[in-house]
């Protein structure tokens, strides 16, 4: 329960290199420095926080943290210019929940240059359902388009299709008139990766076995969550001309491949950064989004859990089980 002078949030400390979450009352005076003041009202799940909560990675700088490197919420009071009290302001990366206080909590104090306006047309609630992976799955897409990946081609490869971040970028390549190809380890999800607009499954066992430095060209792009092995097999069957966009590490951070892909087939590998994008692609982002996401698209994929089930569902993320989206109601 949230009083005036208080309210609850998430807090990670760490002892003899081990993690703690528990939830403390906190006032204002605890949160850290920042322009303006957010009342949170939702937050949501993505697998860096899943990293942080358990300690599996190392994501927070220091402790205490509150971790949640998204939140949506409403102005209380701000300095800057550019924002006023009551305005709707989505925030993702720039490092919140990781080297500052994030969105796990009912308030939280943050620079205005790191927000965006909720984009019209949006909810708080769908801004979350979208979130970081969301983000960063427009972010591969059009990284991809740019690349000269266009509709028609062969099918584009998600990897990790069932995840956050593959889940809306199978919807996006699908509504954009892409042949998708959703690679998953989860043979209950085909059904729902179909209704998000996949045309081919991939079983995940398919791209995990070693392959040949060059195989025959098979996906016109792919966006990949998986990293490792995976990614080099999908380098290596790439077309001619064709791109990779690489946004994650689910399993696995290394990469051993060859320059073949590369210098004979002209290949692109294209690293993709939410957190620190630059403010006027964020906002060409996000305008992107609220056009591409209408909402029942995104409840298809979304489900809402309070705040006090994160601990859980961050030990579901990371261990692969979560699918879609969850978005977190932390009040
Ligand atoms: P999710 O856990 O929702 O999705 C990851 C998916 O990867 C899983 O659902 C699963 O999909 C697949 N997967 C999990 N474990 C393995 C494994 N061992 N081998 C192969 N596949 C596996 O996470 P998110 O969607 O939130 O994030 C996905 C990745 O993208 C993460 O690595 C995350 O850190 C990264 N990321 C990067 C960002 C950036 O800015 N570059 C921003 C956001 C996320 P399935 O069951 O369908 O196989």
């Amino acid at each position: 329960m949230m009083t005036q002078d208080t309210f609850r949030a998430l807090v990670l400390t760490q002892e003899n290199g081990a993690i703690h979450a528990e939830f403390r009352q906190l006032t204002n005076d605890d949160l850290p420095q920042g322009d303006t003041l957010v009342q949170v009202v939702y937050s949501c799940l993505n697998y860096k926080d899943g990293l942080n909560v358990t300690g599996k990675g190392k994501i927070s700088r220091f402790f205490p943290m509150v971790p949640g490197i998204d939140l949506a919420g409403t102005v209380i009071e701000t300095t800057s210019p550019a924002y006023h009290p009551g305005d709707p302001v989505v925030l993702t990366g720039w490092g919140i929940g990781e080297r500052h206080w994030g969105g796990y909590a009912q308030r939280a104090r943050v620079k205005a240059e790191w927000l965006v306006p909720l984009p019209a047309g949006m909810t708080l609630f769908h801004s979350m359902a979208i979130g970081t992976a969301g983000f960063t799955a427009m972010l591969a897409v059009m990284a991809l388009e740019e690349a000269g990946v266009k509709p028609g081609d062969r099918d584009v490869l998600v990897t990790g299709a069932a995840g956050g971040v593959g889940s809306i970028a199978t919807t996006l390549l699908a509504r954009r008139g892409y042949r998708v190809a959703a690679s998953t380890g989860r043979a209950e999800t085909h059904d729902y990766l179909r209704e998000l607009g996949a045309t081919t499954i991939v079983p995940r066992a398919e791209l995990a076995a070693p392959g040949r430095p060059l195989e025959s060209e098979r996906w016109a792009g792919a966006v990949d969550t998986v990293g490792g092995d995976v990614l080099a097999r999908v380098l290596a069957a790439t077309a001619t001309g064709g791109a990779v966009a690489a946004c994650g590490n689910a399993g696995g951070a290394h990469l051993t491949t060859t320059v073949f892909p590369f210098i004979l087939r002209g290949v692109r590998l294209i690293g993709i950064d939410s957190v620190t994008c630059p403010t006027e692609r964020r906002r060409a982002a996000w305008d992107n989004l609220a056009r591409e996401l209408p909402a029942d698209v995104l409840d298809r994929m979304t489900r809402v859990e309070p705040l006090s089930r994160v601990k859980e569902l961050c030990d579901e993320i990371v261990a692969g089980q979560v699918r879609g989206r969850v978005v977190f109601d932390v009040n």
